[in-house]
């Protein structure tokens, strides 16, 4: 029996529209127990237009680290929980690269999504050039300890999603050997903060994750569950994925 319920979150990214919703609402309605914990994150201006279901739950891509103001094209976790969210990704690999969000900003805004009632699920990996120089280990630790060493409480209400850039979008999935080795090594590095949080923390891995890899990546010891970009917006194969984990 395994200790920690598997999660499986849909990263919609810039992707979809009220069509892909029903359909996906439809065909994850009718999936029977038992399922992992499965979060949508759409676009937000698509989370109301799900439907409420038991089988899963939605999220956001992003959250402001700021309550309310001027602030414009910024969406509060208070609004994000108006709008049906219970859970929003934070440090996506996309935001650190294109949108320069920093370790600073990341570790606010995962202050202000827990202290608001948001599950943050918050993404770390390398890129190509920081494994091929053997730095992983160092910039892993960097960017965790960029949220959780001033604020350890944060961990017991976080899910950690281990990312490496060099996997995403590019069809190029980490090994489930290499995807383990991180996560024990996250899981250990974590401990320190808290050890109790840390083992019943859920890791997740993404990177071109899809129904043809997903098995194995899930038979790994500290592998969760899984984040899926491209293979989310195709409702047969995410269904698949979803009863697989
Ligand atoms: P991908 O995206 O599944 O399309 O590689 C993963 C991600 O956004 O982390």
């Amino acid at each position: 029996m395994r200790q920690r319920k598997p999660l499986v979150v849909a990263n919609w990214k810039m992707n979809g529209n009220s069509d892909l919703v029903q359909q996906m609402s439809d065909a994850l309605s009718v999936l029977k127990q038992p399922l992992p914990e499965i979060l949508i994150c759409p676009p937000v201006i698509l989370l109301t237009d799900f439907p409420k279901h038991q089988n899963y739950k939605l999220g956001a891509q992003n959250v402001s680290e700021q309550h309310s103001g001027a602030f414009t094209g910024e969406i509060s976790a208070d609004m994000l929980l108006a709008a049906g969210a219970s859970h929003v990704i934070i440090g996506h690999s996309e935001r650190r690269a294109l949108y320069g969000e920093l370790d600073t900003v990341i570790s606010q805004k995962v202050k202000v999504a827990i202290d608001a009632g948001l599950t943050p699920v918050v993404c770390v990996g390398e890129t190509l050039q920081q494994r091929e120089e053997e730095k992983t280990l160092e910039v892993l630790a960097r960017q965790l300890d960029a949220v959780y060493a001033a604020q350890p409480y944060l961990l017991a209400r976080s899910v950690v999603s281990y990312e490496p850039v060099w996997a995403i979008g590019t069809g190029r999935t980490a090994t489930p050997q290499q995807a383990q080795q991180v996560h024990h090594f996250i899981r250990q590095h974590l401990a320190q903060y808290d050890a109790q949080a840390a083992d019943v923390l859920r890791i997740i891995y993404g990177g071109s994750v899809t129904a043809t890899n997903c098995e194995a990546l899930f038979a790994e010891a500290d592998i969760d569950g899984a984040l899926i970009g491209g293979a989310s917006l195709k409702v047969a194969e995410f269904s698949a994925i979803c009863t697989m984990a």
